[in-house]
């Protein structure tokens, strides 16, 4: 027995400008949406959790009522189960779309609340766009593209938006990386080489943990931290490497310790050893000049120190999925996470002192 709605199929619309500027992408034609055979842990399937193409994207999103079941989906994969008392047995009452009320204990629930999309005067639609443009993009999306293609009436909500959507692409208790680990500091917002000292004042130092996966890297975490010193690096290290994992470093007095923490470290003395930075550590030396070239190339260097976090986070989402066969997984991805975080009001983006609680 479902707990949900049928969803109606709804009549194919083309958004013009959008479906020429998207890369599109065909894929073996795939079945019609079938939206509540998600099943425990498998793993999601073009077609059948997230669309392959944007035509297909543009089929199942086609109205309001669409997004919203998809967004119950997500929150929700195994039926609904209201926050309030835990009741997932009996079949909530649907008082309008999008909105439950709990047979036991008769409280009403939105599917938005508690999502990023919470009390958003925009249709769904218009978000699942942004979501879909956001992560078909290669290199990410600047406010600009994504107000054209939006058709959004100012710059300011096509930057909040992608402010928000930054947002989503941390998740909470992410796993910590494991193996063997590269880590290393690179220096963001000034040009110049890397000077542990006081040349780096004007800059944002940025720790880099890449796990040693073959040739190249893995995972990637990344960081903002105040100084190189051992208690910000031990800090790091904690944060995003799980205990007992191997650590390579340079010979950089701050990593000194990590042995008496649990990790297994292995310092390779740059200067001693003849061989320049990126041959030793040639994970995180990709992964800094693939984020300087980021930087420098979509945001033409203009970030706001105090955003920074955000945009790294982006970064490391993009980079850690930069393998997905296809574009829809990583809308997947995003809108799971979008689904899964708090609502973020205008008020603290624009802050100064922006509430990144989750690092890298
Ligand atoms: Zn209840």
């Amino acid at each position: 027995m479902s707990a949900w709605p049928d969803r109606q199929g709804g009549a194919v619309t083309l958004i013009g400008a959008l479906f020429i500027i998207l890369p599109m992408q065909f894929t073996q034609p795939t079945t019609r949406y079938s939206m509540w055979n998600m099943e425990g842990s498998r793993l999601p399937a073009v077609g059948i959790d997230y669309p392959g193409t944007f035509e297909e994207f543009d089929d199942w999103f086609s109205s309001e009522e669409a997004c919203l079941d998809y967004v119950a989906r997500l929150r929700w994969p195994d039926g609904f189960c209201c926050p309030n008392c835990g009741n997932s047995t009996d079949k909530p009452w649907l008082m309008r779309r999008g909105l439950y009320l709990c047979r036991k204990c008769k409280r009403q629930t939105s599917v938005t609340a508690g999502t990023l999309f919470h009390r958003t005067h925009k249709p769904l639609r218009t978000w699942f766009l942004a979501i879909w443009f956001v992560t078909s993009q290669k290199h990410g999306a600047n406010a600009l593209g994504l107000q054209r293609v939006l058709g959004l009436g100012s710059y300011h909500t096509a930057w909040n938006w992608l402010h928000k959507l930054r947002r989503a692409m941390v998740r909470p208790g992410r796993e910590q990386l494991t193996g063997s680990v590269e880590v290393d500091e690179t220096y963001v917002g000034g040009i110049g080489k890397k000077t542990r000292g006081r040349g780096a004042k004007r800059k944002s130092i940025v720790a880099i943990a890449a796990e040693i996966r073959g040739r190249g890297p893995g995972r990637i975490r990344l960081s903002i931290i105040p100084d190189v010193s051992s208690a910000s690096l031990h800090e790091f290290v904690t944060t995003h490497v799980v205990p007992g994992a191997e650590i390579n470093t340079d010979g950089w007095a701050g990593y000194n310790g990590l042995n008496r923490l649990g990790y297994e470290h292995i310092v390779t003395n740059i200067s001693a050893s003849g061989d320049p930075a990126h041959v030793v550590m040639p994970r995180v030396h990709l992964v800094a000049s693939l984020l300087d070239r980021w930087w420098l190339g979509i945001h033409q260097g203009a970030i706001r120190r105090s955003h920074l976090a955000y945009y790294l986070d982006e970064f490391t989402f993009r980079f850690n999925r930069r393998k997905s066969k296809t574009r829809g997984l990583l809308f997947y991805r995003l809108m799971e996470q979008a689904v899964d975080c708090a609502p973020v009001s205008l008020a603290i983006i624009a802050s100064d002192r922006p509430q990144h609680l989750v690092a890298g």
